[in-house]
């Protein structure tokens, strides 16, 4: 086995954690309960949101404008909840056409300047997702997440890469993962977890937030069921020298 080799990253090692999501929700939806357990653990939860999230506005009578301010408002109330310390927005249009070299150069940017030891994200290997915003965010931090001390590749912002000494990022936690190498304990947290999700109006119609609510803990539940805890959200967490090559 490979974790024998190398051993799975523990997350509660974490000081500072980079979480670089395709939509405003996908953080919270996947991992608000170990992410919040990471915060009281001491760690530094910082949100990097890559799409503007407009596409899935329930009300289309709302402006752009007005659902862009929704959304932020939304992920600042969840953020209160979470713990999280900065939040930053690519804006890139969500289930748009979008360069995917253009977005990793935007999220190395964000891992050079923040520099981040632990990096949560979607896992775009997940069989059958068709999204192909979570495909391309899980991907291109991968990448970044490889090429961040190679002076060669730039990001989008010079002054970052020239300030840039380079630092260790520990492990990559990857969630919305079908193959989860970690189980992580979200028993004590799934009640916040829970208000947390109740902020998140402008994507979903009441009826259809509270059955997010129920698969959710449903899931949490699925997921502990061969642990000795109650609830879980399942992890791939690995090694950044395991993104290449299986080694
Ligand atoms: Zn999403």
């Amino acid at each position: 086995m490979l974790e024998t080799i190398l051993p799975i990253p523990d997350i509660f090692l974490a000081k500072r954690i980079l979480c670089v999501q395709p939509h405003y929700d996908d953080n919270d939806i996947a991992a608000a309960g170990i992410l919040m357990r990471l915060r009281q653990n001491g760690a530094e939860l910082i949100y990097l949101t890559v799409t503007d999230d407009l596409m899935g506005v329930v009300d289309v009578t709302l402006s752009d404008e007005a659902a862009a301010q929704a959304l932020k408002r939304e992920q600042f109330e969840a953020g209160k909840i979470v713990g999280v310390k900065e939040q930053h927005w690519l804006g890139y249009p969500d289930a748009g056409a979008y360069d995917y070299f253009v977005v990793r150069s935007d999220i190395l940017k964000y891992i050079r300047l923040t520099q981040p030891d632990f990096i949560f994200t979607a896992d775009p290997w997940l069989t059958y997702e068709a999204h192909r915003d979570h495909i391309q965010t899980g991907l291109a931090v991968s990448e970044a997440v490889m090429f961040a001390g190679l002076k060669k590749i730039a990001s989008s912002d010079p002054s970052v890469d020239a300030a840039y000494q380079g630092h260790e990022i520990k492990g990559v936690a990857f969630y919305f993962t079908r193959e989860p190498n970690y189980i992580a304990d979200i028993t004590s947290t799934g009640e916040s977890k829970v208000d947390v999700l109740r902020c998140y109006k402008t994507q979903f119609d009441p009826e259809s937030l509270e059955q997010l609510i129920l698969a959710m803990d449903l899931k949490s539940r699925q997921a502990a069921k061969d642990e000795s805890f109650e609830r879980g959200e399942p992890l791939k967490v690995l090694h950044p020298s395991a993104l290449h090559c299986g080694i």
